[in-house]
């Protein structure tokens, strides 16, 4: 699998930055499951690891965690996304996706989980996507059921409704885990959890969940799910990650329902950030004030002045929202490449360029005055630096043309919107003409730049998507910035590079056009930061492992929080000692 090491080159010989550099080596850290030798039940009156409790004593310390972790949590809003791909059974590909859906909310924790969703009606995937089949799948897909197992259960999670079996030990990634398996008691009640769970050794949190609800009523389904939890915050592993499969393409099956879903969530902390951002505001603003009288600004000063003033309202409003990611790491490599581009271009610019990463997965990206803003999503399927190169060129060549968009922002009191109506509020769509002149003015900074010789990558990257158009239109629907694809799904964005270039061939194995998500961006549930993803490359042995735009189960590499003394009193009592 290529990789992003010419990040590294281009920054050592052009920016020489030192972030880019602490890329150089992919640490190998691959998510593994180590089964610990001991994999006999221990007796419930024989203390497991080195604390001195019984198996009992964990339970009961577990369902206490998991009752703090749903107080804790009663007052936060994170959002959470959900990404669902239908699957047909495709000769070649195996399960392949068919079409697919995209959901994105907010959830209130306070006493049932609710979910309040940021699209509106008229962007919910149903009326495009699924024609008459809207009301049957409308009960089978509620976004709400994807977000179910962000506990085991919500109400009665204690002894008298379930009985937990130890089964063994496990570490997940650095975190030795306890393994039990949860059934429920009998006759007691519809909807209870029916899997696994693995339990930390030391504080006794549950972090990750595995399996379903039962029993399952009459007309609904219940889904299976992996649900993984982070150590963000001492004390406490925050729901991340739910995958959900349904679906069995053995011969003569004859399941109805096939798909896979990705659930993410993130934002915990975003109420409590954008009150820490008031109170920045309060400071520079005084600053500010005393430095005004200064010097007069010249009427094009004052434009430029006005519209950073926008961009500055519409990047905090997008962070306060949850929709960004505070700027970070992942943000200079993205400037690097930017960089690569201007240098090489001549290109200077009166403002400093700015990038900046998008938490969602619908590939898209936009620029507002001199920020570029990449998605998650986009970031995850680019399979190399100099597909990164030709996204950024054509926001890069928005800037360079003066297709200033969002002014407008510059008035404060159009901030004023709650965060769902964000999608509603905001918009930095650029008219066919200006898409045009764009895609030629970055055609043109790329062929002048150090990817001037690594344009077949791109030009395979738009041909897979162009290729998987109709099977992925949710994850091709920008919210915010303009779409790759017309609504026929016919490639718009550097549809140059599309027609010329090498042959796309889905059967080659080293032929990578296109990556499944989620391979490049981790995104910390609490402050919403991203970073780079440390996976060492795996081999692909059939054409079935390319899985280009696709879903993939998650396998996060569990670590406990750096920093365990700073714990104070949101641990339970009795930490056990280090291994
Ligand atoms: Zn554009």
């Amino acid at each position: 699998m290529k990789n992003w090491k010419f990040v590294v080159v281009a920054a050592a010989l052009i920016a020489g930055t030192a972030v880019a550099q602490q890329d150089a080596a992919p640490i190998a850290q691959q998510p593994k499951v180590q089964p610990a030798a001991d994999v006999a039940p221990v007796s419930a009156a024989k203390p497991v690891s080195s604390s001195p409790l019984t198996l009992d004593q964990v339970v009961d310390r577990m369902i206490q965690r998991e009752h703090a972790l749903m107080s804790f949590l009663r007052t936060r809003t994170p959002l959470v996304e959900t990404y669902l791909q239908n699957l047909k059974r495709d000769p070649e590909l195996g399960a392949a996706p068919k079409d697919d859906r995209y959901f994105l909310g907010r959830l209130d924790l306070s006493s049932t989980v609710e979910r309040r969703d940021y699209l509106s009606k008229d962007e919910s995937f149903e009326k495009n996507l699924l024609g008459g089949m809207g009301k049957l799948f409308k009960l089978e897909y509620d976004p709400m059921g994807f977000s179910w197992m962000i506990f085991a259960d919500r109400d009665e999670f204690d002894r008298a409704h379930y009985d937990f079996k130890f089964i063994r030990r496990e570490f997940l990634g650095d975190v030795r885990c306890l393994v039990f398996d949860v059934t429920p008691k009998k006759d007691s009640g519809k909807g209870r959890f029916l899997g696994r769970i693995w339990v930390e050794d030391q504080d006794f949190n549950i972090v990750r969940l595995n399996g379903t609800y039962a029993p399952r009523p009459k007309n609904a389904y219940f889904f299976h799910m992996d649900s993984w939890r982070l150590n963000m915050i001492p004390g406490y592993w925050l729901p991340a990650y739910i995958y959900s499969e349904e679906g069995d393409f053995s011969y003569g099956s004859k399941d109805k329902l096939a798909f896979k879903a990705q659930s993410r969530i993130w934002g915990y902390d975003i109420k409590k950030r954008s009150q820490e951002n008031e109170l920045a505001q309060i400071t520079v603003d005084s600053v500010k004030d005393e430095s005004v009288a200064a010097a007069d600004p010249s009427p094009l000063a004052a434009q430029r002045e006005w519209q950073q003033q926008a961009e500055d309202n519409v990047i905090e409003r997008l962070e306060s929202a949850g929709l960004l990611a505070p700027a970070g790491d992942v943000d200079k490599i993205l400037l690097t490449v930017v960089n690569n581009l201007m240098i090489t271009n001549n290109i200077d610019l009166p403002g400093q360029v700015r990038t900046r990463t998008m938490l969602t997965s619908p590939l898209e990206t936009f620029s507002v005055g001199n920020t570029i803003v990449v998605s998650r999503g986009l970031v995850d399927v680019l399979p190399d630096e100099a597909c990164l190169a030709m996204v950024l060129s054509h926001e890069l060549a928005h800037i360079v043309l003066g297709h200033n968009l969002g002014s407008k922002f510059a008035f404060t009191d159009r901030m004023l919107f709650s965060d769902q109506a964000t999608y509603q509020n905001f918009g930095f769509r650029h008219s066919p003409e200006e898409e045009t002149s764009a895609d030629a003015k970055a055609l043109e900074i790329l062929k002048k730049s150090p990817y001037a010789s690594k344009l077949d990558s791109p030009s395979l990257f738009l041909k897979e998507l162009s290729a998987r158009a109709p099977e992925i239109s949710a994850l091709l629907t920008p919210h915010l910035g303009n779409a790759f694809v017309n609504d026929k799904g016919q490639l718009v964005r550097m549809s140059a590079l599309a027609t010329s270039g090498p042959e796309l061939k889905p059967d080659k194995l080293d032929q990578i056009a296109a990556l499944p998500l989620g391979g490049r961006l981790k995104v910390n549930p609490w402050n919403d930061q991203v970073d780079l993803v440390k996976a060492a490359p795996v081999t692909i042995v059939s054409v079935r492992d390319k899985m280009p735009f696709e879903v993939t189960p998650f396998f996060p590499h569990l670590s406990r929080m750096e920093n365990p003394g700073s714990v104070g009193t949101a641990t339970a009592a009795n930490r056990a000692p280090q291994k």
